[in-house]
This record gives structure tokens, C-alpha cells and sequence, in this order.
């Protein structure tokens, strides 16, 4: 199996190049974000349980995020490959994923972290505010966003480097050049 994570801040084009990974290499997409905002969306029970933490720009506790990440890959048995995207955010999810792909008898294949700068995440996000309606793209709850990605989600980072898994790619400039250098990071790994 080829599985991904797609890691990086708030506002790093984690959703552009998921979809372009995914049409690529034939992999199920699993983000941890899209799957929230479709609880919300339907007012099920974990929806009406983090709208206000999501709302707020704050991360949703391991147990809840964790679990709602099992039961969608088991929802996938014929899957050749999985890429997730805003998970995991936390150290803690990471070693769950870990644990979980083992018991399946596979694991996560690499590691691609966008680097992007603080200043071009907060232009992008005040962009992507304009057009999208989402309660968490306001410039309180984006500060509150990019605190929690320096607080707790830059030590998954030291996480996979410790593995070896884990490799940065500029993301800024060109999505096709982005695209580009991911691709070919992802066709070292494949071999
Ligand atoms: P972004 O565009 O900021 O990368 P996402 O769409 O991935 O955001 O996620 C939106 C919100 O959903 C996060 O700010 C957080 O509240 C919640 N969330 C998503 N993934 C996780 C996760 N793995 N752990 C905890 N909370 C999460």
C-alpha cells in the first residue's frame, strides 16, 4: 500500500494537493477536517459534540478524532492506498495511526510537509475567507488555528523524522510545480 500523510499548516494547500495525489495514484482520501465539517453539515451526534471547538479554531480531542479515523478507513478494505490530510495533528494521533496500520499489516509509506511561511498562510486564508463561509477562517480563529499547528502539530514533525518518513517540499509558488515535487518525492517511495 502507498499511504500518505500530506502535512502542514493551516492555509497550506493540504486540500489542493490531496486531490491532485489522489487522482494520481488512485488513493482514498481521508480528511480528518471534511469529515468533521460533514458531521456538522448532517447534525449528527459528534457534529452537534465539536462545532463550537471547531468553530473556535481549537482541535478536537485524540479519543473522538482518533476514532472517527478508524471507522473511516475500515471503511475502505479494497483501498490501494490512503492519503491523510490534517491527520494527525497530534503526537499522540500519530502513534495511534502507527498502531492501527500495523494491525492491518501495513504503515504509513511518507511524510510530504508544505512548508509555507506565517505570512503567506494568514494572505491565503484571508483570500479563502471571502468565498468559502467557513466560521473558522476569521482572523481570531485563524490566530487560534495557527496556534494550536505551533503548539501541538509541529511535533509530529520530530515524530517521522525520527523514521526517516519525512520530507519537506516548498509550498509556495506554482500548485503544478508543487504538484510536481511532491510527485517526484512520492516516486522515490514507491520504488
Ligand atoms: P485547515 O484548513 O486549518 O488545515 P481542516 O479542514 O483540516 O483545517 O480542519 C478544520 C478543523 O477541524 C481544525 O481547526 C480542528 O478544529 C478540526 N480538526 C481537523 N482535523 C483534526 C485532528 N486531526 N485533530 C483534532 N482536530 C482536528
Amino acid at each position: 500500500m502507498l499511504n500518505l500523510v500530506l502535512f502542514g499548516p493551516p492555509g497550506a494547500g493540504k486540500g489542493t494537493q490531496s486531490q491532485k495525489l489522489i487522482d494520481h495514484y488512485q488513493l482514498v482520501h481521508i480528511s480528518t477536517g471534511d469529515l468533521f465539517r460533514a458531521h456538522i453539515g448532517n447534525q449528527t451526534e459528534l457534529g452537534q459534540r465539536v462545532s463550537k471547538l471547531i468553530a473556535d479554531g481549537e482541535l478536537v480531542p485524540d479519543s473522538v478524532t482518533i476514532a472517527m479515523l478508524e471507522e473511516e478507513i475500515g471503511k475502505h478494505p479494497q483501498a490501494k492506498g490512503f492519503i491523510f490530510d490534517g491527520f494527525p495533528r497530534t503526537v499522540a494521533q500519530a502513534e495511534a495511526l502507527d498502531k492501527f496500520l500495523e494491525s492491518k499489516q501495513t504503515g504509513i509509506t511518507g511524510v510530504v510537509a508544505l512548508d509555507v511561511t506565517e505570512e503567506e498562510l494568514t494572505t491565503r486564508i484571508a483570500k479563502r475567507k471571502a468565498i468559502s463561509n467557513r466560521a473558522d477562517d476569521d482572523a481570531e480563529k485563524l490566530k487560534k488555528r495557527i496556534e494550536e499547528y505551533f503548539g501541538k502539530t509541529v511535533h509530529v514533525l520530530p515524530y517521522y523524522e525520527q523514521q526517516g518518513k519525512l520530507t519537506k517540499v516548498n509550498g509556495i509558488g506554482d500548485i503544478e510545480v508543487i504538484f510536481d515535487a511532491i510527485k517526484s518525492v512520492v516516486d522515490t517511495w514507491k520504488q
